[in-house]
């Protein structure tokens, strides 16, 4: 076994400690001596034995930092630390969370393709599908989640390469259901990816539940201070790439001295071609400085999660019964559909921190609203400490048609919120007052 399969087979083992302690101290493992804190490697280029070790790096033939574009410390350490998160044998960290769904299809699908992907996907995934990726020959279905199995054999196609859905479906909240996308991608043997972006491995570990591969926008909860932009595809290593459907797998790479990533790389063979070929070649690294910053953020991601989860529920309960609002969506709100599901795939029962709501009169109600909170903010964003507005409608799915909009979840009433974890009270004062301020 090469030193780069060793390296790989060790992080395929099942996690053997708590998640909190991998947060904390998962990735980096000082030896005496070394500092405590992971450094930042904050270095494009490394130093070499000679030509000989070189030529082996480049052939793939040894493990070990190239150039900052295909590694660096730091970032292994982070990739490291949500592989053992999330219960895979390895992943790449790239510069956003949308280089990390880039990477999760392109890696297998090429040109002449198709996928099927839940309409409900984040408004950024909807549009690489449906606009970019037919552009190079790579052809999307949208389904609707709920849809029944037998509807949704229908979308499957000779060609189809894989299925793609969110944990939490961004912004329109609902949970997906795991064991029916699991069964399709197994009925149809496609591999199954999953976004756990909203839920975060604190809450939900999809490889549990029959995904092979998970995409994360570390931007959100992981980093969990609104600092960084960042990205992750981690590999469950549960997929057989052998069946005849993934040739770019199980041939010679003539562009990495004809290696075989299936023969080289075991179960860690998609995600070592990713890291080998697209990082190469579409150059969407994770700088070290923002690894570094994912990281710390990750150290308290076990602590935030239960908070921003305990917040969302009580900031929902409370314009659940607030006269100017017309309906709250929060997976975890009692009679909220998708509670069960909640029950089903999700830890420690919390259903994370997005809630969404409906305000009571035109859009002017709902400009006055944003105008008058103090403790939140007007932010396109979503996982940070500090709670966040948004409307969906004219802002992140500002491209997509009404209809679109529609298929993906968004109402022109719609406000989202990030619930953040100061103190629910004053969180709840603060759109209590901005509600009160629209009839002024
Ligand atoms: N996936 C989901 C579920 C998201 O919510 C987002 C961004 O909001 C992305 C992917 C894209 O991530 P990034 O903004 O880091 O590129």
């Amino acid at each position: 076994m090469s030193k780069y399969s060793e390296r790989k087979a060790r992080a395929a083992e099942p996690p053997t400690r708590g998640k909190g302690t991998i947060c904390i101290q998962g990735g980096y493992t000082p030896k005496v001596g070394e500092a405590r804190v992971l450094p930042i490697f904050q270095s494009t280029t490394y130093k070499y034995e000679d030509l000989d070790q070189v030529e082996r790096l480049f052939a793939l033939k040894e493990a070990g930092n190239k150039y900052t574009r295909t590694g660096n410390p730091t970032v292994a350490a982070l990739e490291s630390k949500l592989t053992e998160l999330e219960g895979g044998v390895g992943a790449v960290a790239l510069a956003s969370g949308q280089a990390a769904n880039l990477l999760a299809i392109t890696n297998i699908a090429n040109a002449g393709d198709h996928i099927v992907a839940a309409s409900t996907v984040y408004g950024g995934t909807y549009t690489l599908l449906a606009r970019t990726l037919p552009r190079y020959g790579i052809e999307t279905t949208f389904v609707d989640p709920e849809a029944k199995t037998k509807d949704l054999r229908g979308a499957f196609r000779p060609n189809t390469k894989l299925i793609i859905g969110e944990t939490i479906g961004n912004p329109g909240l609902g949970i997906l259901d795991f064991d029916k996308f699991a069964t399709l991608a197994r009925e149809f043997d496609v591999p199954f990816i999953v976004d756990n972006t909203l839920a975060t491995p604190y809450l939900c570990t999809p490889f549990q539940f029959g995904a092979n591969i998970i995409t994360h926008s570390t931007t959100k909860y992981a980093d969990g201070h609104a600092t960084s932009l960042g990205g992750v595809v981690i590999d469950g290593g549960n997929y057989d790439w052998t069946n005849g459907k993934f040739p770019d797998l199980t041939r010679p790479d003539e562009t990495y001295a004809n290696t075989n990533y299936i023969e080289k790389f075991g179960r860690a063979a998609y995600i070592a071609k990713g890291r080998a070929q697209y990082l190469r070649d579409f150059g969407a690294c994770l700088s070290p400085f923002n690894a570094f910053l994912i990281n710390l953020g990750l150290e308290t991601l076990h602590l935030r999660m239960p908070r921003h989860s305990e917040n969302a529920l009580a900031l929902a309960e409370f314009l659940s019964q607030h006269p100017k609002v017309n309906w709250v969506v929060y997976p975890g709100l009692k009679g909220n559909p998708n509670r069960a599901r909640i029950r089903k795939y999700f830890l420690h029962n919390a259903a994370s921190g997005v809630l969404t709501f409906g305000i009571k009169g035109n859009s002017q109600a709902a400009r006055k609203f944003v105008a008058a909170l103090k403790v939140a903010a007007l932010v396109v964003h979503i996982g940070d400490a500090r709670t966040s507005v948004l409307h969906p409608a004219t802002s992140t799915h500002s491209q997509l048609s009404p209809k679109q909009q529609l298929s993906a979840g968004i109402t022109p009433d719609m406000i989202r919120v990030s619930v953040g974890i100061e103190d629910a009270a004053d969180i709840i004062a603060d759109f209590d007052q901005a509600l009160r301020s629209i009839s002024r």
